[in-house]
């Protein structure tokens, strides 16, 4: 049987170590026999992320901070240059002041509200501009929210108000770029231990109580991840454009604990 994402080209961008999201999908491409580009961001990601990109036969990594917009302009014009065209893009990527993942959102500064919001946020639309550029024949774009866009998740704070306007943005661009079939959606993925992660603070109690109640019992695995990403990058979800996709063992349609848990 022939793969998935066979003769398919695309960039990854948020790769940080081997735990990173972004990781998980890139191995699940992998196996389905997906080319892939890599960006790091920085010189302390670069010693992590070029032993993992060489490990699947990546030759194109790149240098790449989305708040210097000439870097990103960079990545796009080694994409073209190698390339030409791409299939399909993965932003990965986040960012806000730790000291900001902690009480109140009603503290929150400006210049980390406008910080957290560029790298987020705004970043995913600067990049899938330029990635729909490379996509003469269609493509698909995937992004990654949190449940803390829809519902109040606690020391989420700002990044919460980040990801609610990332997903408004993916339906945004699922309209601008449907007429040139690329396709463009999010994964709000359940907790998993990364170095974004453990920036909320009480990460640890957020992931056991979302573990614990919802439907599923389980916490969201690499695998899982990685399935759900290749399904929403390669044909077999065709018609699916604008949509943001849970995969968070359920948790998203509970509203209040299990009462034995409550009895406890
Ligand atoms: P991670 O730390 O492995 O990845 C975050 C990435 O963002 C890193 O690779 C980092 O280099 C990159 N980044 C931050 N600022 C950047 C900048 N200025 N320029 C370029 N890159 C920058 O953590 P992760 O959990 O894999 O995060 C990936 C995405 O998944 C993020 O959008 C995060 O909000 C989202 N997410 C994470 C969880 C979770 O529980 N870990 C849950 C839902 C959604």
């Amino acid at each position: 049987m022939s793969k998935l994402m066979q003769g398919k080209r695309g960039l990854i961008m948020g790769v940080a170590n081997d735990h990173s999201i972004a990781w998980s999908i890139a191995k699940a491409l992998a196996e389905q026999g997906a080319e892939m580009a890599f960006t790091y961001q920085g010189d302390a990601f670069a010693r992590r992320v070029k032993p993992l990109a060489d490990g699947i036969g990546c030759d194109l990594l790149v240098p790449c901070d989305v708040e210097d917009i000439d870097s990103v302009d960079n990545v796009f014009a080694q994409l073209k240059e190698k390339w030409g065209t791409i299939d399909f893009l993965v932003h990965a990527i986040a960012f806000s002041d730790k000291s900001e993942l902690r009480g109140r959102y009603a503290d929150t500064s400006r210049d980390n509200f406008a910080r957290t919001m560029q790298i987020s946020c705004f970043s995913f639309t600067e990049i899938a501009k330029r990635a729909a550029e490379l996509m003469p024949n269609g493509g698909s774009m995937l992004t990654l929210t949190y449940g803390g866009a829809t519902s109040v998740m606690p020391n989420y704070n700002v990044m919460g108000v980040a990801k609610a306007a990332l997903e408004a943005s993916v339906r945004y661009l699922a309209m601008d770029f449907g007429d040139q079939g690329i396709r463009v959606n999010a994964i709000s993925a359940g907790p998993v231990r990364t170095l974004a992660g453990a920036g909320v603070s009480d990460a640890r109690l957020m992931f056991n109580f979302q573990q614990n109640n919802s439907p599923l019992k389980q916490p969201v695995t690499s695998k899982q991840l990685g399935g759900s990403a290749l399904y929403l990058l390669s044909e077999m979800s065709g018609g699916v454009t604008g949509e943001v996709h849970f995969v968070d063992s359920g948790y998203n349609i509970v509203s209040m604990p299990r009462l034995e848990e409550l009895k406890t």
